[in-house]
């Protein structure tokens, strides 16, 4: 379990002023300038050696994307932060923007600054009204004494932060839908490549981040990139937040080192499941994009990258969402068929089409209405759709199809049999 001074969001539950004066007691903005006179290069190979990887979901290594930038440039470079948090079950971005927004806007400044950016965009999900305005008044602060805009810290760099609110599409949480929206357009991904790093926004060489990958950094390079790398496992290592909902006796957003067993954060942090750990039926430990998994693994799994990739699930944005044995799951699947069928952008027509037909079918075996082929057909339509799309909205709606039919098969069946024993049974009282 992590040590309280291990702990980076010391104010997650806003226990304490969101703004400049209780960032500061909180040690916030200490020692500033001393990290940015550090240099670009040394900054990116400390949160290179810290392990970092991001935090919105694809787990890549932040200080790797950062070096992919351009050390030299002729015109303007940005860095964008993604806090349009619109994954289902996912609520811990929100809570940093909330009640510490000033590690927010401390890590735009030094992540501008080891990317070579003029400016940072906040690409802010438009329903998050109260983050909003804290993010917006944290940056005033920040504007008021002199730490961002012209000379920031009195470092001799120049980082302007813009805020900037969306307008509640799921799918501009990819990072180049995100672009385009923020140029104005409507917010479709973009092919790759180019990929941001070469042409992101306005053409112009662009690293997209998640909240979370952003605010940890000024405590990661205060505290020393072999304090991150000693907390949880090799290769997932620091603190995470993981938001834990659904059938459990408190749902919570949580800090805890990475790698740790998914049992212990739920019975440790959010008072175990509804009626015991025993009723658990099924947990989806990521997001609503990665496949569920049911109780027996769900005994012995660690919450970190690798752990999950190797039961075929994945951290994902890591939120936890519990199912206890009152869930009918395969209903919950198909709600999950049928929100990537309304969110899907329509510009592939793989997930178009695909997003549509496999909620469709999904709809059907709830109620056993199908025939029991069906599932290998529907298995094959999620194998067209993943990886054959723009983004990566068509494996999302695939993969929780694919964890269904992977561990609650049997269920499926029962359904369909049932349903036609009914059938059979109501056509024999009509023939007689
Ligand atoms: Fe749009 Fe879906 Fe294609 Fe992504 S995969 S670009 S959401 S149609």
């Amino acid at each position: 379990m992590l040590r309280d001074e291990d702990r980076i969001f010391t104010n997650l539950y806003g226990f304490e002023s969101p703004f400049l004066d209780g960032a500061k007691a909180r040690g916030d903005w200490s020692g500033t300038k001393e990290i940015l006179d550090l240099g670009r290069d040394k900054i990116i190979d400390l949160v290179k050696e810290s392990g970092l990887r991001g935090r919105g979901g694809a787990g890549f290594s932040t200080g790797m994307k950062w070096s992919f930038m351009p050390k030299t440039s002729n015109g303007p470079v940005y860095l964008v932060v993604n806090a349009d948090e619109g994954e289902p079950g996912t609520c811990k971005d929100r809570e940093i923007m909330r009640h510490d927004p000033h590690k927010l806007i401390e890590g735009c400044l030094i992540a501008g600054f080891a990317i070579g950016a003029t400016a940072t965009y906040i690409y802010i999900r438009g329903e998050f009204y109260y983050e909003a305005a804290n993010v917006q008044r944290a940056i005033d602060e920040a504007y008021a004494s002199g730490l961002i805009g012209k000379n920031a810290c009195g470092s001799g760099y120049d980082h302007d932060v813009y805020l900037h609110l969306g307008a509640g599409a799921y799918i501009c949480g990819e990072e180049t839908a995100l672009i385009e929206s923020l140029e104005g357009k409507k917010g479709q991904p973009r092919n790759k490549p180019p990929f941001p790093a070469m042409a992101g926004l306005y053409s112009r060489p662009t690293t997209v981040n998640n909240v979370e990958s952003i605010a940890v950094v000024p405590t990661i390079l205060r505290r020393g990139a072999s304090w991150f790398a000693n907390l949880g496992r090799p290769k997932n290592s620091g603190t995470k937040l993981f938001c834990v909902s659904g059938h459990v006796n408190q749902p919570a957003t949580v800090e805890e080192e990475m790698g740790i067993p998914l049992k212990e954060l739920i019975e440790k942090h959010c008072g175990g499941v509804r009626g015991g750990w025993d009723n658990l039926l099924a947990i989806i430990p990521g997001g609503s994009s990665v496949p569920l998994l049911p109780k027996e693994i769900c005994d012995t799994v660690l919450m970190d990258f690798d752990s999950l990739r190797d039961v075929r699930s994945g951290l994902g944005t890591a939120a936890v969402i519990v199912m206890d044995k009152s869930t009918d799951i395969v209903k919950a699947i198909a709600r999950l068929s049928k929100f990537y069928m309304h969110e899907s952008c329509g510009q592939c027509t793989p997930c178009r089409e695909g997003t549509g037909w496999m909620w469709r079918v999904m709809e059907r075996l709830v109620k056993g209405q199908a025939h029991v082929e069906e599932i290998d057909m529907l298995l094959d339509v999620t194998k067209q759709v993943e990886g054959h799309t723009i983004c990566a909205l068509g494996d999302a709606a695939a993969w929780p199809i694919q964890g269904l039919m992977r561990h609650f098969r049997p269920e499926v069946e029962r359904r369909i049999l049932e349903y036609r024993t009914r059938a059979d049974r109501g056509a024999r009282v009509a023939a007689e």
